[in-house]
């Protein structure tokens, strides 16, 4: 099992960690910052520093799997091609083997920005999602609906939510309450991450008396304020099925 470090602190860029386990696909750790591909949200790459100072490039990060395809609670660090020799060496070591995990942040925060962006693109596309895909340099999600969207107005809308500086907080819920609430799912392709007990929420605005712009059960990385996203543009809408509307997001150039 990996301890997920990024779910208790998406801005974490390094820990510390053991190689538990090192199988075909790469390299899992006891913990780690690294995000896994999952919930739309492409893995992170970086690096894994060994005690003599060589680093390991990460490539991507998957959820592990058992024989039969399952997920399991292993986080896996893939290594970028090129490093079948070191990782060799490594697995003679390993496992208990120290290294310093570290993210390419750069790379995490622009996902965190878009992230965060397609939850306010649920506030100003009140419809349901059935698709979605963050990456470094875009989003876009699939929203089910029949009528027509205006790139300038939702460009302008979520200028509007970025510079109003709402806060983000993290917080869970039930199985339960999430069984008496279905509204708080908008998406019909992520399902709540379950199983533990308890469901990771996300909530943007709504403290106070300030406004609700958006809550809903999500396990990926956010930044910690709306402010922080920047600037941002619809790029392009498509018509993907009569029954599809599809969003791009990018960064305004
Ligand atoms: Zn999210």
């Amino acid at each position: 099992m990996t301890q997920d470090l990024f779910r208790q602190d998406a801005y974490q860029r390094e820990c510390s960690a053991h190689i538990t386990a090192i199988t075909e696909v790469g390299i899992v750790l006891d913990q780690t910052v690294f995000y896994p591909l999952g919930g739309g949200q492409a893995g992170d790459s970086g690096v894994l520093v060994l005690a003599d100072g060589t680093q390991i490039a990460i490539a991507d990060t998957r959820k592990g799997k058992d024989a039969d395809g399952n997920p399991t609670s292993d986080i896996v660090h893939i290594p970028a091609p090129g490093q079948e020799e070191r990782v060799a060496q490594l697995a003679q070591q390993a496992p208990g083997t120290a290294v310093t995990a570290r993210i390419d942040w750069e790379r995490r925060h622009r996902m965190m920005r878009l992230h965060t962006t397609s939850h306010l693109l649920c506030h100003v596309v009140p419809q349901l999602v059935n698709g979605c895909s963050i990456t470094p340099d875009y989003a876009r999600l699939d929203f089910a609906m029949t009528d027509p969207l205006d790139k300038e107005s939702l460009t302008t809308a979520i200028a509007a939510l970025v510079a109003a500086a709402h806060p983000l907080t993290v917080a869970s819920i039930s199985d339960e309450e999430l069984d008496a609430n279905p509204a708080l799912v908008k998406s019909m392709s992520v399902q709540p991450p379950r199983g533990t007990g308890r469901i990771r929420t996300i909530r943007i605005g709504g403290e106070g008396d300030a406004p609700l712009i958006d809550l809903q059960p999500c396990g990926g990385t956010h930044v910690a304020n709306t402010s922080e996203i920047g600037a941002i543009v619809v790029t392009k809408i498509e018509k993907k099925s009569a029954t599809t509307r599809r969003v791009v997001l990018g960064f305004a150039q």
